[in-house]
């Protein structure tokens, strides 16, 4: 079934009754070409990649619990294409323009909104800084406009611009950023592949990896072991711990990342801010409530929940940013568990065991990477040859010491 008007139509003078589900909900079949562990958006898409583009369709995707349950759906939506260093430029460049003929492609409503996003300077420094990442940004392909004080305050009235530490002087303006919604990018990423005749097989958790000769052979899951010739581990969060049954260790910390919703409101912010120096974002959803964040919690866990002092420290920041937000109710706070890689960027690669792909690393902007992920993995599979926007995302580059360091912050998992 396609969605268009005349169906939406024909389905609301007929009660409604005919809508299908989405996708089917297949039992196992004893092998295929690839399993993908992982239902998050990465995983989804890669699938829907591999039967798209290079018409691999005898695939699985595993899911230990439903689909889209992990940090797709729990993420704040922001989609960008604001990367300065090689390796990440032109991979979320790429990303970007697959999202914006995405609907389209799926024929599926992900409320794609390229709202803009405006990252806040406060200082000389900080305006020279984003001005070269604009630059880079520009000679990308991709757009970036320096807004003065005049133009934010234009823009955006119901900020702080005179805050006495964090004085707004302006912001770097990124017009073709903006937001998705985030479940109906899975579920339209599900529906593409499961008509395509990729088997979506939730509640089958994983648990173990065949490896025989060093080529990997299968798995092993609650519900029975698969044959496979090539498996492809797209579990985020989780991503040390399936590398672990296939005797890997990453180098990834895995921290939580919370987020905030309140009360539904009228019009206020249309499009995307960040307030980078006092670590805090926002931005308002379709149904108008206020959606933010800050920082990682600080430290390794596996709780996809949070705690009340990076609360209180993402409340304090958004007060000084936008007073008026103290008059907001916040409805709900929810966490997410992010896999951080020691320079902030992620891995798209192969490893030494024959037939085993790893996509991780995505830390708390893999929202954005989806399309991207998972076309660049499905190509990584389907010619085991890197995709070139990709090719610079390798594991080895956490020995070879060539990190992709967008934020200079060195070697530390949860300073990225
Ligand atoms: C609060 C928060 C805000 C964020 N905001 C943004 C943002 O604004 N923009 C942005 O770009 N990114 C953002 N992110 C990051 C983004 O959500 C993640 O980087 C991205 O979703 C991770 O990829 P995924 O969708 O494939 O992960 P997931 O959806 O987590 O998918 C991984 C899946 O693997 C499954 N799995 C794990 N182990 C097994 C196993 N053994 N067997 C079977 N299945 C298994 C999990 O159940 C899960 O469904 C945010 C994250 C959080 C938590």
């Amino acid at each position: 079934m396609r969605f268009n008007l005349l169906e939406i139509v024909r389905q609301g003078l007929s009660g409604n009754a005919g809508w299908q589900p989405h996708w089917r909900a297949p039992d196992p079949k004893p092998e295929y070409d690839v399993v993908i562990v992982g239902g998050g958006g990465h995983g989804l898409a890669t699938a829907y990649y591999l039967a798209k583009e290079h018409g691999i369709t005898n695939v699985a995707v595993l899911e230990k619990g439903y689909l889209g349950g992990g940090n797709v759906g729990r993420n704040t939506t922001i989609v960008r294409a604001n990367y300065g260093l090689p390796g990440n430029s032109e991979f979320y460049s790429h990303s970007l323009k697959l999202w914006e003929g995405l609907e389209q492609d799926l024929n599926y409503n992900a409320m794609m909104s390229q709202r803009g996003v405006y990252n806040l300077y406060h200082s000389d420094g900080q305006r020279d800084a984003y001005a070269r990442r604009g630059n880079q940004m520009i000679s990308q392909g991709d757009d970036a406009q320096l807004l003065d004080r005049a133009a934010v305050r234009r823009h955006l009235p119901c900020l702080d611009h005179d805050n006495a530490r964090f004085p707004v002087l302006g912001a770097l303006y990124h017009p073709r950023g903006g937001t998705a919604r985030h479940d109906a990018v899975a579920w339209g990423f599900a529906r593409g592949a499961d008509q395509r005749g990729v088997d979506l097989i939730q509640n089958c958790e994983v648990t173990g990896i065949d490896i025989d000769g060093g080529r990997v052979r299968g798995v092993q899951t609650s519900r029975g072991a698969i044959r496979a010739r090539k498996v492809a581990l797209v579990t985020a969060g989780r991503s040390s711990q399936t590398a672990a049954m296939a005797g890997l260790r990453l180098p990834i910390e895995s921290h939580v990342l919370q987020a905030f919703v309140t009360e539904g409101l009228k019009p206020l912010i249309d499009s995307v801010v960040t307030f980078g120096m006092g670590h805090f974002y926002i931005s308002q959803s379709d149904k108008g409530g206020l959606v933010f964040g800050g920082d990682l919690d600080f430290y390794a866990s596996y709780a996809a929940r949070g705690n009340l002092p990076m609360a209180e420290h993402v409340m304090e920041a958004g007060m000084a940013l936008m007073p008026m937000i103290g008059q907001a109710k916040v409805l709900r706070s929810w966490g997410g568990i992010m896999d951080m890689t020691p320079d902030g960027s992620p891995i798209i690669d192969k490893t030494d065991i024959g037939g085993l792909y790893l996509d991780c690393g995505w830390c708390y902007g893999g929202f954005k990477a989806v399309p991207g992920s998972g076309f660049s993995l499905a190509h990584l599979i389907a010619t085991d040859t890197h995709h070139a926007p990709a090719a610079r995302f390798r594991l080895d580059r956490f020995a070879t010491g060539a990190l992709i360091d967008e934020e200079a912050t060195g070697s530390q998992h949860n300073l990225h």
